[in-house]
């Protein structure tokens, strides 16, 4: 059976606060100690190298994904156990969804944003059910989370949106509900 494989959207680059490059090594660690695989967007830059270098520490085999033109602005990281270098921004985010069973949202910016709302639009059509998990360091996403609140409230989406993603205050956290994930996977 494939390694339970987590795609990991983080920014590319670190943030004002340091409690974010920690929770994305503690997740890339996590993910190692766990015997899962990292999917992500290959990126040797900002959180997204830190999740992959803690990652590839804790011997986590890494599934990244990058398109041509960005390979030199976001050092595509040739080490990883597979490296996909795509044509285009939206076969990267095909390609890193499709070979995923679970999505994490670490701290990032608006790349980051356009990648978890294409996560979670396709799980709000149906076209898959893959878990989505918000991590939600130092409160970091509070202003998106009242957003996804205020669309539902407004009546701009059914309120069953709201059971498509998970919030997790920390790292710990957002492992317990990648292992429950885990665990629904092989029952
Ligand atoms: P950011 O959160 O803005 O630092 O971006 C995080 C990652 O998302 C970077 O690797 C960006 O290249 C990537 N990204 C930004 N926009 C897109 C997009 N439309 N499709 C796929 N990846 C993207």
């Amino acid at each position: 059976m494939p390694v339970f494989s987590v795609c990991v959207y983080c920014g590319s680059r670190d943030g004002a606060r340091t409690t974010y490059a920690d929770s994305a090594e503690a997740l890339g660690r996590g993910l190692g100690a766990a015997g899962w695989r990292l999917v992500y967007g290959a990126g040797d830059v900002g959180l997204m190298g830190r999740v992959a270098r803690s990652a590839q520490a804790a011997g986590a085999e890494t599934f990244g994904v990058i398109p041509q033109h960005l390979v030199d602005w976001e050092i595509g990281k040739t080490d990883l156990t597979t490296y996909v270098v795509t044509e285009t921004m939206h076969e990267r985010k095909k390609v890193m969804l499709m070979n995923s069973d679970a999505v994490v949202l670490l701290p990032g910016g608006a790349g980051s944003l356009e990648e978890v709302f294409e996560a979670l639009t396709w799980a709000q059509l149906g076209l898959h059910k893959k878990p989505i998990v918000i991590l939600n360091i130092d409160g970091y996403w509070d202003p998106l989370l009242a957003l996804l609140k205020h669309v539902i409230d407004q009546g701009f989406a059914d309120a069953s949106l709201r059971g498509l993603w998970s919030v997790a205050a920390s790292v710990e956290d957002a492992m317990d509900l990648l292992r429950s994930a885990a665990k629904a996977a092989t029952e």
